[in-house]
């Protein structure tokens, strides 16, 4: 059983498509987060049960669930698609979790919905499992994400490049409010809608910006300032989330989409992941100014309530987006500082990346290894992250008079030791697709204390040999 209150279902009819998943023939569990289950206040036994697997498939509608696919748009690789919406994926409905907070439950992989267009609705297995493990370890790592609840397999198989088992993830999000969303209103000139969403997050996700002077326009700041963090804390992590489209903006501000996304191995600013990215719009360095390019796009959809003059709205929005560049400096800065155990000095930050990129410095073990520095280990470890000795011991003197040992608590908080590198993932797939899910377990395990060293999973630290790397991920989800 599942306490539902649906609140999206209530709004008007252009929101969204009513539509029930498809039946999957032999659902199976392949993994359920019992943890998150009870954060949450369901019933993970029921959940594990025929009932429970059946209803996370889509084979069963829960009594009180309400499916539907919501409507949205966006700007994909900078181009605009008028029309894109929940094509397939299908929100079960809402529950409120004991800590309050309203939460979406919803099934990704589900089945066709209105807002297909030329797609199957589903879901292969290996996009399930990526997306399981990259946004459980986000929430481990304390950056805000969807959650995965569980993953099903369907016994049914997806056409891709090749035939794969269909599998259905089941995402649990603060809401699927997207700037796309916005933006599907602006686009049709619905500014009475426009105004209902605008209510509508305001009330789910902000509502102390009701009591402010231009509701809007606080929220529109707010948005703002939750990306800004967002996308710094991404950073902080080597991560490159692939496909920073306004549909996969996320209104409350958690990681959404788990695409052809990656943690970076060896460091160089312009890696991409994503096969379409070529010309690395979403590369590692470049997601700041995407980032200030969607909301820019949000504003753009805010403009017809953000006031009744326009030349007055236009310096409203503006200001608003202004405001990005120094939230997102002041956060990476303080988020890099953490790493080195240092006080803000973003010359020698800069001079870092410099010397990381110079060596291709493994991202996640220059700041692992350094924090074991840190606490009173051996420099060899790290100095084999660089190609030349010689150049390690440098910067390795130079940080020693800017590290206040002071800081080490919030170094070991700040850079994991585990991350789930994308050969790892990888191997976890292939397993997986043959029938195999012990990796996948492991892995799991391991990325679920990302901070706390783990000396018998050691082998989970390093970066992929030369034939264990993975060149690309693709969005073949
Ligand atoms: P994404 O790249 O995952 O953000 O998805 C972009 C859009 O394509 C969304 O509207 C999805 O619903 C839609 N989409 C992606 N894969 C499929 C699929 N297999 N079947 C139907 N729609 C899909
Ligand atoms: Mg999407």
């Amino acid at each position: 059983m599942i306490t539902f209150d649906n609140t999206y279902v209530q709004l008007p009819s252009e929101f969204f498509a009513r539509v029930d998943p498809d039946k999957a023939p032999a659902p199976k569990l392949i993994k359920l987060n019992t943890a998150l289950a009870n954060e949450l206040g369901l019933d993970a036994e029921w959940l594990a049960s025929p009932d429970g697997i059946a209803v996370l498939s889509g084979a069963a509608v829960a009594i009180g669930s309400e499916p539907l696919a919501m409507a949205y748009a966006g700007h994909q690789f900078g181009g605009w698609s008028p029309q894109l919406g929940d094509g397939r994926a299908h929100l079960l409905g809402e529950i409120v979790a004991p800590d309050g907070i309203r939460r979406d439950i919803q099934l990704k992989g589900s089945g066709a919905t209105p807002f297909s267009r030329n797609g199957d609705g589903k879901a292969a297995l290996g996009p399930v499992l990526r997306e399981y493990i990259v946004s459980e370890f986000m929430a481990a790592a304390g950056v805000p994400t969807t959650r995965a609840l569980a993953a099903v397999s369907t016994g049914e198989r997806v056409q891709r490049e090749t035939g794969m088992p269909g599998a259905v993830l089941t995402r649990i999000a603060q809401s699927h409010v997207r700037v796309g969303t916005f933006q599907y209103f602006f686009a049709r000139k619905q500014s009475e809608n426009l105004q209902i969403l605008a209510d509508y997050v305001i009330d789910r996700h902000y509502p102390e910006a009701r009591n402010s002077e231009n509701p809007t326009l606080t929220m529109l700041s707010a948005v703002m300032e939750r990306q800004a963090k967002l996308i710094a804390k991404w950073m902080c992590l080597g991560f490159i989330h692939g496909v920073m489209n306004t549909d996969n903006v996320q209104i409350a501000g958690e990681t959404i989409d788990y695409g052809p996304c990656a943690f970076m191995d060896g460091f160089h600013p312009n890696t991409v992941f994503s096969s379409i990215d070529q010309n690395g719009r979403y590369a590692w360095v470049n997601q700041p100014n995407i980032g200030v390019w969607n909301i820019s796009r949000l504003a753009e959809a805010l403009l017809p309530i953000l006031h009744g003059d326009e030349d007055t709205a236009v310096k409203l929005a503006e200001g608003a987006v202004e405001g990005f560049s120094d939230i997102f400096n002041d956060a990476l800065n303080a988020g890099i500082a953490a790493k080195l155990g240092i006080n803000v000095d973003s010359a020698f930050m800069q001079t870092t990346f410099k010397v990381m990129t110079d060596h291709s410095c493994d991202f996640t073990l220059f700041f692992a290894e350094l924090t074991r520095i840190a606490a009173g280990g051996s420099d060899d470890a790290f100095v084999d992250l660089f190609v030349s000795q010689d150049a390690a011991h440098r910067w390795l003197e130079a940080w020693r008079v800017v590290f206040d040992p002071a800081l080490l608590g919030g170094m070991t908080a700040a850079n994991p030791v585990f991350i789930p590198r994308n050969h790892r993932v990888e191997e976890v797939i292939s397993s997986a697709i043959a029938g195999d899910f012990m990796s996948f377990e492991k892995l799991i395990s391991v990325l679920e204390t990302p901070f706390v060293e783990q000396p018998e999973n050691s082998e989970y630290e390093r970066p992929p040999t030369a034939d264990q790397v993975v060149h690309q991920t693709f969005c073949g989800t």
